[in-house]
């Protein structure tokens, strides 16, 4: 989609820090990581939120979790523990309209809303 920050990401058009790629999916690092490991996992596919996400991204939706499932073991937090976080909309402080998840490790993560 024109004008969207991560579909310029995905197609290089933005440069990026990238950790993962397949046919599905883009990860890359966040450019303000709140974490040692602060990581965004993308889908190819532009989607604008978790809202727009549809009964045809059903197979999407898994590869992305088998990704940052990849990834965290690529990084070697699997083990210690990692945070995954999807912000829709917003109240929920989602400031790119490009569904994206993030992954968030490398510290003891105190605040827990749930
Ligand atoms: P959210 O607030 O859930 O929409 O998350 C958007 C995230 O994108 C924020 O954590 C930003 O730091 C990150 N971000 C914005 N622009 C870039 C960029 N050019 N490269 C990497 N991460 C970015
Ligand atoms: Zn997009």
């Amino acid at each position: 989609m024109e004008d969207c920050l991560f579909c310029k990401i995905i197609k290089g058009e933005i440069p990026s820090n990238k950790v993962y790629e397949d046919e599905y999916v883009y990860a890359f690092k966040d450019i303000e990581p709140v974490a040692p490991v602060h990581v965004l996992i993308v889908p190819k596919k532009h989607i604008s939120s978790l809202n727009e996400v549809s009964e045809e991204d059903e197979v999407l939706l898994g590869k992305i979790f088998i990704a940052i499932k990849k990834i965290a073991k690529e990084l070697g937090v699997e083990s210690k523990g990692y945070r995954v976080i999807n912000n829709c909309g917003k109240d929920a402080g989602q400031t790119v309209m490009h569904l994206h998840f993030h992954l968030i490790a490398g510290t003891k993560m105190g605040e827990k809303l749930l």
